[in-house]
């Protein structure tokens, strides 16, 4: 038996007619930026995550890179940024020209607030955390450190759109919001998208320009912006697709317990702490012998991946940023030990059955 880490074409061909029918819509209507679609689904997204604005970009990069401009970070300023991230994350600091400050992660792979006051200096801007796998990050904590230091918190939300912490949605949670509604995420279209969500006017406006050239009209640029649109057929996809998002996120949970109640004896299993709602992007174990477990796990045809295996701190590209006092002990010592179990909504009772079945074997 095979089980893929990721299978996004059963989702699509799930609702295929549905998405079929938006596609031919859009390609009939002749209107292919920044329309109908586009502004109906950030009414949508604004309501999802409880914030008053959503703005489409073209991708979940764009919307850090367009929410660190928003709050005028640049050359000179510093962005203290978890070590265990996706690329992005820091890579959309550099592109703004201000550099990432990387800090170690706690238990839950997430930002550790201890570590960033450490990191703090008289150039730091904003705190990034990240919701990683879909586990929102110790927010209260964080929204501390900044109101105290008069830092601006932007939260990347790529993983987490749905999750909420003591209630309230993750991407309402700092001042500005990124998601990214790239295929492998938990609302994903057929290619690349993401959004913004913040609740000033001000900024919202300012967020609808530089996505757009900086055009205030037709003709007229007030500040160079970029070509980060989101397309009307992508915003079709994403507006059949929201609407089994709960469905999609409750598929996750379930899997997830699965996982909890099957595995908890012999692995270590993500942290619980019933103040958050996490929507489970991934599902990642601890072994003290993850690469037999995984080199096992492939023999018996269960796909499984890691993120990250390389810390942020140690990319090439970033390897000029690296304080060598940093030693990030936590972030190492989980690197060594984590492995993501595919999870989706997707994934077969039967299929899951059989990834329980081979790590138990495994032990
Ligand atoms: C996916 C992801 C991004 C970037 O999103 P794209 O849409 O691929 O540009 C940023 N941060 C994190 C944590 C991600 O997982």
């Amino acid at each position: 038996m095979k089980v893929k880490f990721v299978d996004l074409a059963r989702q699509f061909n799930s609702l295929s007619a549905e998405i079929g029918l938006a596609i031919s819509n859009v390609l009939e209507s002749g209107n292919y930026i920044l329309g109908e679609n586009v502004r109906l689904l950030e009414d949508k997204l604004a309501e999802l995550t409880d914030n008053k604005y959503a703005i489409a970009v073209a991708n979940g990069t764009d919307a850090l890179i367009i929410a660190l401009r928003l709050l005028k970070i640049g050359p000179g300023d510093e962005v203290i940024v978890p070590v265990n991230s996706f690329v992005a994350s820091a890579g959309a600091v550099c592109a703004v020209g201000a550099i990432p400050v990387f800090v170690d992660v706690d238990s839950n792979h997430n930002l550790c607030y201890h570590a960033v006051e450490a990191a703090l200096s008289p150039r730091t801007k904003a705190i990034m955390p990240v919701h990683l796998s879909g586990r929102p990050a110790p927010m209260a904590e964080i929204n501390e450190i900044a109101q105290r230091h008069g830092l601006y918190v932007v939260e990347d939300s790529a993983q987490a759109i749905g999750a909420s912490y003591y209630g309230k949605k993750t991407g309402a949670l700092g001042d500005i919001g990124a998601f990214s509604l790239h295929p492998l995420k938990n609302l994903g279209v057929a290619g690349d998208g993401g959004f913004i969500t913040l609740s000033c006017p001000h900024l919202y406006e300012r967020a609808m320009r530089l996505r757009n050239h900086g055009l205030i009209d037709r003709d007229t640029s007030v500040e160079w912006g970029y070509n980060s649109r989101l397309d009307e057929i992508q915003a079709a996809i994403a507006l059949v697709k929201i609407q089994y998002l709960d469905e999609f996120n409750a598929s996750f949970k379930m899997c997830a317990d699965y996982y909890y109640a099957q595995l908890s004896d012999i692995v270590e299993v993500p942290v619980k702490d019933h103040n958050l709602d996490p929507v489970f992007h991934n599902y990642m174990i601890l072994s003290d012998k993850r690469d037999e477990l995984a080199a096992f796990m492939c023999q018996k045809g269960v796909e499984t991946k890691i993120h990250y295996p390389i810390l942020l701190c140690d990319q090439p590209a970033f390897k000029k940023y690296h304080k060598s006092e940093l030693l990030f002990p936590v972030a190492r010592e989980l690197n060594a030990k984590k492995l993501s179990l595919p999870i989706y909504a997707e994934l077969t009772t039967k299929e899951q059955t059989h990834v329980v079945e081979s790590i138990r074997a495994f032990h």
